[in-house]
């Protein structure tokens, strides 16, 4: 399992720059699919969901084959979250039950559920945004991907579009509070 974490740049040490130098192959060819899902977290949050959006890209076309964000309220389905509805989007629509040529950009650490659906989708890449130390099942709780139940794992890039998708979060729960 690789796990990849991106600094946030401070712009001034010369060891900084070169750390952001060497991770921009990775980040450019990320950005665009993060950002398809952090507009899907936007329109959660006009829609009254928690804000979390995802993306799957069938990495032979570069094609984002699904892109969705959270309907637990909309659809009272305790399942419906982003990234459960974008395997099953992407899924049907290529008309096959797992997605090894896909990867998946989420703007939240996965939660445990999620994190088992990609293994079971047999997921290429897995990128997402924001840690989740309360409810993600990837770098905390279960760790999904780690467990020898777990027969499938994908690489693992955090912190991908992480200041966006934890301002969106802060701003939801503040809301709400
Ligand atoms: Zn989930």
């Amino acid at each position: 399992m690789i796990i990849a974490r991106t600094s946030p740049p401070d712009g001034n040490s010369l060891t900084t720059r070169a750390d952001m130098i060497s991770l921009r192959p990775m980040t450019k060819a990320s950005t665009p699919f993060m950002a398809a899902a952090l507009d899907q977290a936007r329109q959660a949050q006009d829609a009254g969901e928690v804000p979390v959006g995802a993306a799957i890209v069938d990495s032979r076309t570069g094609e984002i084959l699904a892109a969705a964000h959270n309907h637990t309220e909309t659809d009272a389905d305790p399942t419906a979250h982003a990234e459960m509805l974008v395997l099953r989007a992407a899924a049907a629509r290529l008309g096959v039950p797992r997605l090894p040529d896909c990867d998946l950009y989420v703007t939240l650490e996965p939660c445990p559920m999620c994190a088992q659906a990609i293994s079971f989708a047999r997921i290429r890449r897995l990128y997402f945004g924001a840690s989740d130390p309360k409810g993600g099942g990837v770098e905390h709780g279960p760790r999904i991907f780690d467990q020898p139940t777990c027969h499938h794992a994908p690489e693992i890039y955090g912190g991908i579009g992480e200041a966006e998708a934890s301002r969106l979060l802060k701003e939801f729960f503040s809301a709400r509070r």
